[in-house]
């Protein structure tokens, strides 16, 4: 089982199951939210960089935004 661990300011810790259906990220263009497959979550582990990847959306992608 993974989990994402939080640490507030006041030293509470949280631990929040992690499940592959569950993880999403937000287009930087438009702002949509989208689901990471884990596929796209994949290629994410191996070529980039997790903290900094920006995935746009298929309809900014269209657009020729990226
Ligand atoms: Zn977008």
């Amino acid at each position: 089982m993974l989990y994402h661990k939080i640490t507030s300011n006041n030293g509470t810790t949280k631990m929040v199951d992690l499940y592959e259906d569950e993880i999403f990220t937000y287009c930087p263009s438009c702002g949509v939210e989208q689901n990471v497959d884990t596929e796209l979550l994949q290629s994410i582990l191996i070529d980039g960089d997790f903290g900094g990847t920006s995935i746009y959306c298929t309809k900014c992608a269209i657009k020729g935004v990226v």
